[in-house]
């Protein structure tokens, strides 16, 4: 191993340099860090039996301290006392996001052990617009952050790089031309290691100003959604533009296709590493450092994946993906049905016994097509915004029908009135950011579409 591959953490002891004495959270991150290291490589088997003594604690407080467990439990017959095996689990009636939405204080806990640390909220923007809201502690996050540096470690990053991210962030911040810089990656990477800076650019902003952004900035490393990323690589290819120092794109949020890759490839000449995680749970899975498979992060969460009939598809199979998060001891996830897709893999050349998932499907938000035949990132808006017109909303989808038509699937608890109607039009406009004509429609369900979940906003525009 050459010098470059060695890290040395950033010491808190003064005069102590190498090796370094890191601070609290370092040395809980690189002692995490290390198990991964060896828990990789374990088997599948024996990496089960490791998750199943993680999930017998998990269990035996969520049937004393859950009421919403301790009926689920009773119903199905589990003894939470009893050794867990796969069979065990497959008795407990997968968790559906209505019912996570609808079981309000009964899914937390009344007794969360001290050490597990402050508890905080989670919101996720919810796929239908209804948000899921659930606790979790510190140590989620230690998880959390402990599988966003061995992503780093796997891809085999240089931390002293600069790291650029177009992503999502609430209308007006970090707006071109010149975004926002942070001198550190970020929480986990930068608690342990003296880090190259990082800056962030809206992805709402028109992709002219992304490229102009980007080449001046000119990153090691670029962070972005699959599909604004296959747009800028596009306009890059064909100008013959590209940042001259960039290594890596580092994927979120969407469904990675080979067009994708393709696009990185031809446009920039550099991979694409994709990871798949979830507010509710943190990370799932992780691109494979040598093949195009993803890794089940199965110290973090057991995922299966599950076929109509309920069983464990195999590989080459697709299903649906049930999570059970095995650290959240604030608000238990056990079996929570994502709304994902996913294709099962058989055993990665790499030797890592973490499962294999082939691909995730589902994870598609399109992007919103100009009467000028330009594409930009949707912005979609703020629920706090809509809730102040009105509350009837129960879940929406927004479809663009034309270059000219945006179209509001929503399934209200009563039709609102003319006025709460305008003010919603007025505000979808504001949005959108262009003078797009908004039809109102109210359903019953939104209709879902393919095999993927619900998602806010699809095209149908083609282009
Ligand atoms: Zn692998």
């Amino acid at each position: 191993m050459g010098d470059e591959n060695v890290r040395i953490p950033r010491s808190t002891v003064p005069g102590i340099v190498s090796p370094a004495i890191p601070g609290r959270m370092a040395s809980l991150l690189l002692s995490v860090l290390y198990q991964f290291d060896q828990t990789q490589w374990l088997d599948p088997e024996e990496l089960f039996r490791h998750q199943a003594r993680q999930l017998g604690a998990l269990l035996k407080h969520a049937a004393t301290t859950v009421p919403f467990y301790q009926r689920r439990f009773a119903e199905a017959g589990i003894d939470p006392d009893a050794e867990v095996t796969r069979e065990t689990l497959a008795r407990i009636p997968p968790l559906r996001r209505a019912e996570l939405q609808g079981a309000g204080e009964d899914i937390n806990t009344t007794a969360l052990p001290k050490s597990h640390g402050k508890i905080h909220q989670v919101e996720t923007s919810g796929s239908t617009g209804r948000p899921v809201r659930l606790n979790a502690t510190e140590i989620n996050s230690v998880f959390w952050r402990a599988c966003v540096m061995r992503e780093h470690l796997w891809q085999g990053r240089d931390l002293t790089g600069k790291l650029a991210a177009i992503r999502w962030v609430r209308k007006g911040v970090a707006m071109p031309p010149d975004g926002v810089r942070g001198d550190s990656w970020g929480p986990a990477s930068g608690a342990i290691y003296p880090t190259g800076p990082a800056v962030l650019l809206n992805i709402a902003s028109e992709l002219e100003a992304q490229v102009e952004w980007l080449l001046r900035e000119d990153p090691d490393f670029l962070i972005s959604f699959p599909s604004n990323l296959t747009a800028l690589a596009n306009y890059c290819v064909e100008r013959g533009l590209r940042p001259s120092k960039l290594k890596q794109v580092m994927t979120v949020g969407e469904t990675v296709t080979e067009k994708v890759r393709k696009a990185c490839a031809d446009a920039w000449g550099v991979p694409v590493k994709d990871s798949y995680s979830c507010e509710e749970t943190g990370y799932l899975t992780i691109q494979c450092p040598d093949y195009d498979v993803y890794h089940v992060q199965s110290e973090n969460v057991l995922l299966e994946v599950i076929g109509d009939d309920g069983r464990a598809c195999g590989p080459g199979e697709v299903g649906r993906v049930l999570i059970t998060s095995l650290h959240n001891f604030a608000t238990p996830l056990i079996r929570y049905e994502l709304g994902d897709y996913a294709e099962v893999g058989g055993p990665c050349a790499c030797g890592r016994g973490l499962p294999v998932i082939k691909q995730v499907l589902g994870r598609k938000r399109n992007r919103l097509i100009l009467p000028d035949g330009r594409s930009e990132f949707p912005y979609l808006g703020e629920h706090e915004e809509f809730r102040a017109i009105t509350t009837k909303v129960k879940s929406f989808q927004y479809i663009q029908r034309s270059v000219t038509l945006i179209e509001k699937l929503m399934v209200v608890t009563e039709p609102l009135t003319p006025d709460e109607e305008a003010a919603q039009k007025a505000l979808i406009v504001k949005n959108f950011g262009h003078p797009f004509e908004v039809k109102l429609t109210y359903l019953d369900a939104i209709p879902k579409r393919g095999a993927g979940k619900f998602e806010e906003f699809i095209s149908e525009v083609d282009v």
